[in-house]
């Protein structure tokens, strides 16, 4: 019956600028197109956040199919506007072979290296802030019932639109910075997890102008302001969705391969954080006193941590062990949340493979440490720039055997083809260069 419908179905790419790029078809040609795609260029993966082209290994040359995965196509509709479907693809050698530089893929292949190195699957959830950018902020909305209210009408339609989506609202607030919002979605499977955080971003984009707020979710906005952050919430869970993250006995709720996991992506931070924080303006943001992330540190219910291990509401014992989870806070939304995903669950399954244990848990200022008691206690400040973050990737062997030397080299040409757009500009200018796309 669907097919018979009017109407268009959008296939998209979450592209290595972490923004949604495909194409659309007549919503009647779905049967044809579900299996066969539409067609794709491999250049495209160098098309930056500024839409210039990255010098590209493939040049002119080449053919690949744009297939859509029919488990994530949801109608979008809003105010009367004319409805969409939106799907997430998988980007596939016309032979139907998964294509290297496909985010999605490079989630699946973590998803399956931790799956074979433990028996555990991920839950996640993306918590998202971002600020509303074209109305005056005003003084006392910080976390305020009047900023909510303001909020109100766009904030039920996103929570609608993403409920016949398939994601589940779990929270929103009007966040402490100038217009800022959080809205977090509850817990899916891993990949899924990933495609509603790129649900997310695309609804409020599409849902907020017709309210009349435009939003962003740039890392942020103001070199002397809070960032906006996406903090993702990590559980580990057996084949049949049993809980593997705690253990009542470890002084901090956590089970040895939740340590382990914790312990990989700590010890591969500085590796991967060209992944999770691939924007130059993310790194105003990973600084002390901005309750993000700073350091390759544990937190013990400390918001200056980089992973963070969570509260839990619950009392009885089955459902702390269902709740315990810990965020990686040092991640933005610049960041494809398929290629953060990936990075996240690379470094943890080698952390559990490995059996690496992370750094104590902390509940202090470590920007007041000496360095060398930070090292000694086994901390590093994370990378300050972009291209700090990026030499940091590009020598890392163990993140080009996760993802392909291929991979991190078209990785790697992408963000010099971004950094150069933004050659002479200021912060704030580069800020506003960054604000206007994400
Ligand atoms: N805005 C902070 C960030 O950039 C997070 C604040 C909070 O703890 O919610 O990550
Ligand atoms: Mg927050």
């Amino acid at each position: 019956m669907e097919d018979a419908a009017p109407g268009m179905v959008f296939v998209a790419t979450s592209d290595l600028a972490g923004l949604l790029r495909g194409k659309a078809f007549p919503a009647a040609e779905w049967e044809k197109r579900r299996l066969r795609g539409v067609g794709w260029t491999p250049t495209n993966v160098q098309i930056t956040c500024f839409d210039t082209i990255a010098e590209s290994p493939f040049g002119s040359l080449g053919d690949l199919a744009l297939v859509p995965d029919p488990a994530t196509r949801a109608t979008l509709t809003a105010g009367g506007s004319l409805p969409v479907d939106l799907v997430l693809g998988d980007i596939r050698h016309l032979d139907g072979r998964p294509w290297d530089y496909c985010t999605r893929g490079a989630a699946r292949r973590a998803l399956a290296a931790l799956e074979a190195a433990c028996g555990a699957r991920v839950l996640a959830a993306f918590e998202h802030e971002f600020q509303v950018v074209n109305q005056p902020p005003r003084a006392g909305d910080a976390f305020g019932f009047r900023g909510f209210r303001d909020a109100q009408p766009w904030a039920e339609a996103l929570a609608a639109a993403l409920a016949r989506a398939g994601c589940r609202p779990d929270s929103f607030l009007k966040e402490y910075g100038p217009g800022q919002y959080e809205i977090t979605v509850a817990p899916a499977e891993g990949l899924a997890a990933a495609d509603q955080a790129a649900l997310v971003r695309a609804l409020a984009h599409d849902i907020l102008p017709r309210f009349g707020a435009v939003p962003s979710f740039a890392p942020i906005l103001d070199p002397a302001s809070v960032g906006n952050g996406v903090h993702l919430h990590l559980s580990l869970v057996d084949a049949a969705g049993a809980p593997l993250t705690h253990d009542a006995a470890d002084p901090h709720g956590l089970s040895a391969l939740a340590r382990h996991f914790i312990g990989g992506v700590l010890a591969h931070l500085d590796q991967i954080l060209a992944l999770l924080a691939p924007s130059e303006v993310s790194y105003l943001r990973l600084t002390p006193h901005r309750w993000s992330a700073a350091f390759n540190n544990l937190g013990f219910r400390d918001r200056e941590a980089a992973v963070r291990i969570c509260p839990v509401s619950a009392t009885d014992p089955e459902a702390v062990a269902r709740q315990v989870n810990f965020e990686v806070r040092a991640l933005d939304a610049a960041a494809s949340p398929h290629l953060a995903l990936a990075a996240v669950v690379f470094a943890g399954a080698e952390g559990v493979a490995r059996g690496i244990e992370p750094p104590a848990p902390t509940a202090e200022d470590l920007s007041l440490l000496a360095p060398a008691e930070l090292a000694a206690r086994g901390f590093r400040r994370l990378p300050q720039s972009l291209a700090e973050a990026l030499a940091a990737l590009d020598a890392s062997a163990p993140v080009r055997r996760w993802f392909g030397d291929g991979f991190v080299d078209v990785y790697l040409a992408h963000k010099a083809g971004e950094m150069q757009r933004l050659a002479g500009l200021e912060w704030p200018e580069k800020c506003r260069a960054y604000r206007d796309v994400y």
